[in-house]
């Protein structure tokens, strides 16, 4: 068994790493969970440019770090281990990771989500140079360009109308010969003048050097593959929240979103939540810092009570 912490943070995004400033200048004994690197979906992005006090934009890697840094400088210990699962033992929560069992006093669960990634070569590579699946984060750095759009459902067609702003074209890629989206949506995609679509077609693979400049396609009906040059993609196919660890252990929405209270409590006394894996967030970062702060307040009020 390793030591006993008053707030035991799971996950390292924008929300845990100010859930931990918060918690640990406030003098409470903290400690971060990590699974990859400090940061979250930040750090995997070129620029970030509606953060505010960074009128210039600052690198996902920059300000990932610099919130990880101000958090440890108060005092939180990083640890960087896979938290697999939690049990309430007397006062207690103990926390099982891959390599150890640790315990706290409250827990707050930061552990973010993913976007569903199409799986296609050269996807990975150009994450943020290119490739996105948020069009408020990315939306102005298309201004004039071309994109495609991955995706049929309500996302795809509501994103892909946002992104019109500042797009000079945008081709929806969809797999079948006919959307999922709501009527309304659907109608207004395709009486848009800047939206074209080509059906019954998936992306094989997204072509470019530091950069995306374009798209290999293939017809599923016919198996015909042609290239096609653009700027972007934008892939709007679901996500899915980091939660396979609390099954059973607070209440989920039917998606997996961790539900909680008006204070960021979860169904278990102790237990808060913040950021994208929390149901109802908005997926930004700097509402998934506002919760992180909010949940470090909360969580500290429940500690204090408890001495
Ligand atoms: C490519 C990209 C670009 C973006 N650009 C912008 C932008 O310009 N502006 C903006 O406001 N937002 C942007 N976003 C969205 C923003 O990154 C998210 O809203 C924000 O990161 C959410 O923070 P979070 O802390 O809630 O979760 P996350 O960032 O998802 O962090 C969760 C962390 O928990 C860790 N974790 C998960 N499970 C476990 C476990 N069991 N044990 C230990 N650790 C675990 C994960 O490894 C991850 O580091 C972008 C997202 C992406 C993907």
């Amino acid at each position: 068994m390793a030591a006993s912490y008053d707030i035991l943070i799971i996950g390292g995004g924008g929300a845990g790493l100010t859930a931990a400033l918060y918690a640990s200048r406030a003098k409470l004994n903290t400690a971060l969970f990590e699974k990859l690197v400090p940061g979250g979906q930040i750090a995997l992005t070129d620029i970030v440019e509606n953060y505010p006090g960074f009128p210039e934009g600052v690198t996902g890697g920059d300000i990932s770090n610099r919130m990880a840094e101000q958090a440890k400088k108060y005092g939180t210990i990083f640890f960087y281990e896979t938290v697999e699962s939690i049990k309430k033992v007397g006062q207690l929560f103990e926390v099982k990771t891959n390599k150890l069992t640790h315990q706290a006093k409250s827990i707050i669960i930061a552990s973010g989500a993913f976007y569903r990634q199409i799986g296609v070569p050269g996807e990975k590579e150009l994450i943020g140079k290119g490739v996105s699946y948020c069009a408020v984060c990315d939306g102005a750095f298309f201004k004039g360009k071309e994109i495609v759009v991955i995706g049929g459902g309500d996302s795809a067609m509501q994103e892909g109308l946002f992104l019109t702003r500042f797009v000079t074209k945008l081709t929806v890629i969809h797999r079948r010969d006919k959307l999922r989206a709501s009527a309304i949506l659907q109608e207004r995609a395709k009486t848009n003048p800047k939206i074209h679509f080509i059906w019954d077609s998936v992306i094989t693979s997204i072509q470019g050097s530091g950069k995306v400049d374009g798209v290999r396609l293939k017809n599923v009906k016919t198996g015909e593959e042609q290239d096609l040059k653009t700027n972007g993609v934008f892939v709007f196919i679901g996500q899915d929240p980091a939660t396979q660890f609390l099954k059973g252990v607070v209440q989920l929405d039917e998606k997996g979103y961790v539900v909680t209270k008006e204070n960021l409590e979860t169904s278990v006394p102790g237990i808060f939540a913040c950021g994208e894996v929390r149901k109802g967030a908005v997926k930004q970062l700097v509402s998934a810092c506002g919760e992180g702060c909010e949940a470090a307040l909360a969580a500290q009020a429940y500690v204090e009570n408890m001495n």
